[in-house]
């Protein structure tokens, strides 16, 4: 039986990769420091003897008996929100973290999955983004230390591939939204979501007309799967090229959740704050046979009724 090693397995994005891989008959191993984590999202697989949880922050050196086969290292605070309140966290994790996790790939010999991002473009001058565009990032801005951790985990990765010819797979991940993402995470859709059913007014940031593309949690775990069993190294972009601007955003959520919020707007949270983002995922398509298959409208219904049920 294949096992993989997790790291980040109690995040949003990380837990639904863990029940796909326990799906395809995996072993998983989780390594997760619940800074942003929660025992919550992995709670409904506790009981599987297939699946072992170990809280542990991934930035110390990793040691782990047996075989693995595959290290998928998504361990990393997220939102625009962390960049200021987690931020040598975030630097620490993509950095050291991602060295630690490329030596524990190579001592076993297992495949390594780096999640990078849609940050690495930064505030693109390109549009949509394609893998080609070397990006646009402002290595002392509020989101450098995301988005220059991540490229230096690319970096990284790139150079164990090369000297120790490590099978690597870089992906990089465009706004994905879904049940599991915690509502006072501080991005778009919990923040619209939450504030649409609780009757608050809607946030928008700057004057609506930055432009994100948001791809559910379900499509893009099964584009990293496509990557990890295909024979590409990456990086690839995994997202759903369907833009909205943020304005449009808050309308769709209001109108979907028969909210009578008002729609308020605020200062940007950081100056950097990308204007358009969407990507390019010609590349998913042809090398991968991968696209997204939930519109915007359904995960948002699903998404909705998650955090109902939350509030
Ligand atoms: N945003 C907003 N209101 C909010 C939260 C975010 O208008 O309450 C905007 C934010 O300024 C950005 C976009 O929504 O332009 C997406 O923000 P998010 O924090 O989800 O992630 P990002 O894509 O910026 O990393």
């Amino acid at each position: 039986m294949p096992r993989a090693l997790v790291t980040g397995g109690a995040g949003f994005l990380g837990s639904h990769l863990c029940d796909r891989l326990l799906a395809e008959g995996m072993e998983v191993v989780v390594f997760d420091n619940l800074i942003t984590g929660s025992t919550d999202n992995i709670a409904h697989l506790i009981d599987n003897p297939k699946f072992r949880f170990v809280r542990y922050d991934v930035t110390e050196y990793l040691y782990l008996d047996g075989a693995v086969d595959f290290v998928f290292h998504l361990a990393s605070p997220a939102s625009p929100m962390d960049f200021t309140t987690k931020a040598i966290q975030i630097s620490k994790v993509n950095a050291m973290g991602t060295h630690k996790a490329l030596g524990l790939a190579r001592a076993k010999g297992a495949k390594f999955f780096l999640a990078s991002t849609s940050e690495v473009y930064g505030d693109p001058l390109e549009h949509p983004q394609t893998e080609e565009y070397l990006g646009n990032v402002n290595p002392i801005g509020i989101r450098g230390v995301y988005d220059e951790a991540k490229r230096f985990a690319e970096s990284i990765t790139m150079a164990y591939h090369r000297s120790h010819d490590l099978d690597i797979k870089i992906v990089r991940i465009f706004n994905t939204y879904g049940p599991r993402m915690r509502l006072s995470d501080g991005r778009v859709v919990p923040n619209f979501i939450g504030q649409a059913l609780r009757g608050e007014p809607i946030t928008v940031y700057g004057d609506g007309s930055q432009t994100r593309s948001f791809c559910y949690c379900s499509d893009l775990v099964d584009g990293f799967l496509r990557l990890v069993l295909s024979d590409q190294t990456g990086p690839i972009n995994i997202g759903n090229p369907t833009e909205r601007t943020m304005l449009e955003f808050a309308e769709q959520i209001k109108s979907m959740t028969n909210s009578r919020s008002e729609i308020v707007f605020l200062p940007l949270l950081t100056a950097d704050d990308p204007k358009q983002r969407r990507p390019d995922i010609t590349k998913a398509q042809t090398l991968l046979g991968w696209e997204p298959k939930i519109a915007l409208e359904e995960g948002l219904q699903r998404t909705i009724s998650y955090f109902q049920t939350r509030l």
